[in-house]
């Protein structure tokens, strides 16, 4: 089986993570405020303040706002569950702009109609590796005097316009062990506002600005070194990693041009993509559903995912929740029933693209 995603650590990881449990010093100690640092440079922000996972990241960024009930927070209905769970945990309300089919993040065009007294951010996702169109959102946002919060948990490094995701407004990034870099379960946050990253500091540490000192109410949220160690070794090689997975979507895009019933990702003009997922889409030109396809693809030893398999608040639990503004989103909607991720990860060999080229092409009945 092809893997979707692998996780393959070397003699490096082994060696820093060594050295953190022979020092002694396991919880939130220097290694942390080392990879901090280093995240900051990567992303070119001011800041970086490491937490324990993605939500948490999204959760304390929302906190640190100092949001009230009833507050509005304009995200995409096409994003992995956290975005909205933590929307809520922050007591705020999810309203949601529809996606386009290029990039599969919100559309700026539709972000303006839903802004009212109450809206206080817009939160896009920059989803599988590419980020959202920036320009226009970093206008609406200087415009309405709001805040953007970019849920960057699959976009460490994507550039617009040569700026980097996370660096236009407050970034939130996961390091869970799928992600482009990671630490097994692990989160940052960038921005380049002192307050912001001095309040975030606070509140992941119970509140707390010197020892006992408890300046706000505060939670738990706190990195450990054992997990800090393991990212330095990736950032050493992130460039490489984010070069190979180019390659490897190069390959399979040449493989699958022309292919019929399958629409195929791009890299928008003016974006740098790091592919996190290579997501095509099933379209009505084939026969057959996207659901068959992944059974076919998974018996023929091709990996696969869906994500996702629909829009987020299309949940028992969510559709009448009050903190959720349910509302029709036909592209975000149509996404979902069409769209399959490829392997696309660094330790793909050239023999498994062929394979994965073959058995696209012969699952969707393509002559070879
Ligand atoms: C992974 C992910 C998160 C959550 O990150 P965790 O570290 O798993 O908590 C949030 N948003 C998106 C889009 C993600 O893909």
């Amino acid at each position: 089986m092809i893997p979707i995603t692998t996780v393959q650590f070397g003699i490096e990881e082994e060696q820093r993570v060594l050295e953190v449990i022979r020092s002694g010093l396991i919880a939130q100690g220097p290694v942390v405020a080392e990879f901090e640092q280093r995240f900051a440079e990567l992303c070119g922000t001011k800041h970086a303040i490491a937490v324990n996972n993605g939500t948490t990241a999204l959760i304390a960024a929302l906190q640190v706002l100092n949001l009230q009930p009833g507050d509005e927070v304009i995200t995409s209905p096409f994003t992995f569950v956290a975005t909205l769970n933590a929307i809520i945990e922050a007591g705020a309300t999810a309203v949601f702009a529809d996606i386009r089919d290029n990039d599969f993040n919100i559309d700026p065009t539709k972000v303006e109609a839903l802004i009212t007294e109450r809206t206080r951010v817009i939160a896009p996702v920059h989803l599988y590796g590419q980020t959202a169109d920036m320009n226009p959102l970093v206008e609406i946002a200087n415009k309405h005097n709001l805040v953007l919060l970019e849920d960057t948990a699959q976009s460490h490094a994507a550039r617009y316009h040569g700026k980097a995701a996370g660096s236009f407004g407050i970034g939130t990034f996961s390091f869970y062990a799928t992600k482009n870099i990671t630490t097994g379960e692990g989160g940052m946050i960038t921005t380049n506002d002192d307050k912001i990253a001095d309040s975030l500091r606070v509140l992941r540490n119970q509140g707390m600005r010197a020892r006992y000192e408890y300046e706000s109410v505060g939670n738990n949220y706190r990195l450990t070194d054992l997990q800090a160690a393991l990212a330095l070794p990736q950032l050493d090689r992130y460039s490489q990693t984010i070069k190979t997975r180019q390659e490897n979507a190069a390959k399979l895009i040449s493989g699958l041009r022309g292919v019929p019933g399958i629409k195929l990702p791009a890299q928008l003009p003016d974006r740098e993509h790091v592919w996190h997922q290579f997501t095509v889409l099933i379209t009505d030109e084939t026969t057959i559903t996207r659901d068959e396809f992944v059974v076919a693809l998974r018996e023929y030893g091709v990996g696969c995912g869906v994500y996702y398999p629909k829009v987020v608040f299309d949940y028992d639990s969510y559709r009448s929740h009050p903190l959720v503004r349910a509302s029709a989103v036909p592209v975000a909607t149509s996404v979902a029933l069409q769209a399959v991720s490829l392997p696309v990860h660094a330790h793909l060999t050239d023999e498994n693209i062929a394979e994965i080229v073959t058995t696209v092409r012969t699952v969707l009945g393509a002559t070879s």
